[in-house]
């Protein structure tokens, strides 16, 4: 069979997971991409490279120099600019893409959620339910729309310190899930949290908070996704290897 030369632009577990199964791969060679915001899994297999490739030419003008034949899009549900960049220059450049997108969250029953569709939507939501304290757990960087509230006391959870900080006053907790079910009971305890606000990123690793604001009774004010662009969608690890055996080029 051919080579097959793949690029995933990671940024998520799904995206180390499916690098790690293509590196198994017989006769494809995988690149990982990252945008180097965070600290990056020390193991990967294949290939690593780091940063933006310049927009939507700079991304094309890669995909077609090596030239890659298929690309995979694994960056966070929450990725703004990156999906539409991947799109546009995969279309440019005639490579297959598919959109590796986990599955959101759902409520169950007990659940008090408050979908709403974006950050300043759930900061205008805290002021609608009188919420007094706040587990804002959206990310350091994403914490500038609730600057504006008065007289809710905030507490943030990210891996890293907000800087800058951009809300007045705030308790700042730091900490790198995977958490479970007693760390995120023990939190909203300590700090007597009311509600709590996430965006709807899916998955496990974090998903122990919603049980945690369930059994307590809290809101929750769930952040909805941006829309993934036009294009195929895969939700899971598995549903992308067999996409990539499906359209890997023929000899
Ligand atoms: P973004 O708004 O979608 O991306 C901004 C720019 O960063 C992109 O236009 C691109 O620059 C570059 N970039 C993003 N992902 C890249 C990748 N995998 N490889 C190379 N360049 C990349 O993304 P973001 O929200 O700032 O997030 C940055 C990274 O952190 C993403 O990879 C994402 O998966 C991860 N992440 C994001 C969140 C979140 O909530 N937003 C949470 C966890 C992890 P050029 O246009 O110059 O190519």
């Amino acid at each position: 069979m051919t080579r097959t030369v793949v690029l995933v632009l990671a940024g998520t577990s799904e995206a180390t997971e499916l690098v790690g199964r293509l590196a198994g791969r017989e006769n494809v060679d995988v690149v990982t991409s990252f945008a180097g915001r965070t600290t990056e899994p020390a193991d990967l297999p294949g290939e690593v490279r780091t940063g933006g490739f310049g927009g939507v030419e700079g991304l094309a003008a890669v995909l077609a120099a090596r030239p890659y034949d298929l690309l995979v899009d694994a960056t966070h549900p929450f990725a703004a600019r990156m999906p539409q960049v991947a799109a546009a220059a995969a279309a440019e450049a005639g490579v297959p893409r598919v959109r590796l997108l986990r599955p959101g969250w759902h409520p169950s029953p007990g659940d008090r959620w408050h979908r709403v569709r974006d950050l300043p939507a759930a900061a205008e939501e805290l002021r609608r339910l009188r919420s007094r304290r706040v587990l804002l757990t959206t990310g350091r960087l994403d914490l500038a729309p609730f600057a504006g509230l008065a007289g809710v006391h905030l507490v943030t959870r990210s891996i890293e310190a907000p800087d800058p900080m951009p809300l007045p006053e705030a308790t700042v907790v730091l900490a790198r899930g995977p958490f479970d079910l007693g760390d995120e009971l023990a939190l909203l305890g300590e700090h007597r949290i009311d509600t709590l606000v996430t965006k709807d990123s899916g998955g496990t690793a974090t998903a122990p908070k919603l049980e945690a604001a369930r059994l307590l009774g809290l809101d929750v004010v769930v952040v909805d996704r941006p829309l993934p662009p036009p294009g195929p969608v895969v939700g899971t690890t598995a549903e992308a290897l067999a996409w990539v055996d499906a359209h890997r080029p023929r000899p």
